[in-house]
């Protein structure tokens, strides 16, 4: 039996794409080959990669001016990238959680940075909000959706800069106007594919302007050239990817796929306002359509009860993350309607049986 698995990345994939994907392995486009054994030079796969990146274009609806990139290292050697590319005497950014604060660890070995709001003193509860970005910045970097605590921004500021942002957790999630951003990042393995490959949406009429010899692949402008083949890509994670990409415009698209997103996350929160044994954990104005962060009440009353029934359920990956305790169920685009009714169906079934 496939389990739902709430993990909040690597995380769960549509079964068809899973399906494809092992097919792909085993014998590619009928080619009597493996994928994985194939040159990335050669045509069926240079068609893979154009096709991948075309549909990302197609889906965020973006503009000429923004390039679709694959790349490795994940969203992790995007802390390092943004700001290599990007800063050339001064950025702002926004501490929303453990991986906007690695971010702006990374950034600082490279420039100047100003830290404009933290919710760190809330333990990371809210988006902070009400800040002012300096007029002189390269740009404001923001984390979109923070994994660890439940939180997601709703409303993206209106600037003068640039914003940067790491959208690793929601990325393809809900609908925008993508081409305000200068730069989007993404580690795959969450709403994209496997991991193994980041996905980077790069406003290219902001590049060249900070004076830095970069190493070759940590500059943006050599992956541009190269059309995403600057070198072997992840072969596997990007036709995967590819995959993925097409089961989501069945959805209907980013769209479609928000309201599906929309409609899991009011079912899970209305059932922890609901029910006397449960809590949320962050403000509700900035909950998470994915990451949804809750804890019991009495841990020492039920929490071994709990745990054993949505094992026992078919639940997999509802622990929450070490430095926050409770649970986290990972509602990414791939999770299924069903997969959240049987966790609120174990929710429920636990607050009868107390
Ligand atoms: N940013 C966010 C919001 C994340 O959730 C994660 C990983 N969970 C990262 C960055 C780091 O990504 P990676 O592991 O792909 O380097």
């Amino acid at each position: 039996m496939r389990k739902y698995n709430f993990s909040a990345g690597p995380s769960t994939l549509p079964s068809e794409v899973l399906q494809q994907s092992a097919e792909a392995i085993l014998n590619f486009n009928n080619s009597g080959l493996s994928l994985i054994e194939i040159s990335h030079r050669s045509k069926d796969f240079i068609a893979v990669m154009d096709e991948a990146r075309t549909l990302v274009k197609k889906l965020m609806k973006l503009n000429d001016t923004h390039e679709v990139l694959f790349l490795q290292g994940g969203a992790t050697l995007q802390f390092a990238m943004a700001p290599l590319n990007l800063l050339k005497t001064k950025a702002a950014y926004v501490d929303s959680g453990n991986f906007a604060s690695a971010s702006i660890k990374e950034a600082k070995k490279i420039g100047n940075i100003d830290v404009v709001a933290s919710s760190k003193e809330d333990n990371y509860t809210h988006i902070p909000k009400n800040y002012t970005v300096p007029t002189d910045v390269d740009y404001l970097h923001l984390t979109a959706n923070n994994t660890v605590y439940g939180t997601e921004i709703k409303t993206f500021p209106e600037l003068h800069v640039p914003i940067v942002c790491d959208m690793s957790s929601d990325m393809l999630s809900r609908d925008m106007d993508f081409n305000k951003f200068g730069l989007i990042y993404a580690g795959a393995q969450k709403n994209i594919g496997p991991a193994g490959t980041t996905l980077v949406v790069v406003d290219k009429t902001l590049l060249g302007k900070t004076g830095r010899n970069l190493p070759s692949y940590l500059d943006y402008q050599v992956h541009i050239d190269k059309d995403s083949m600057a070198n072997t890509p992840p072969v596997f994670a990007v036709y995967a990817t590819l995959m993925n990409l097409k089961w989501l415009e069945k959805q209907g698209g980013v769209a479609g796929i928000e309201k599906q997103n929309k409609a899991k996350a009011e079912l899970l929160y209305g059932e922890i306002d609901r029910n006397p044994l449960f809590r949320g954990v962050c403000v509700e104005e900035d909950r998470s359509l994915m990451n949804v962060c809750f804890f019991l009440n009495d841990d020492e009353k039920y929490k071994t009860k709990f745990d054993q029934m949505w094992k026992e359920a078919g639940i997999v990956g509802i622990g929450g993350y070490r430095t926050v305790g409770g649970y986290r169920a990972s509602i990414y685009n791939a999770m299924p309607i069903e997969g959240v009714q049987l966790l609120v169906e174990v929710m429920k079934e636990l607050e009868r049986t107390a």
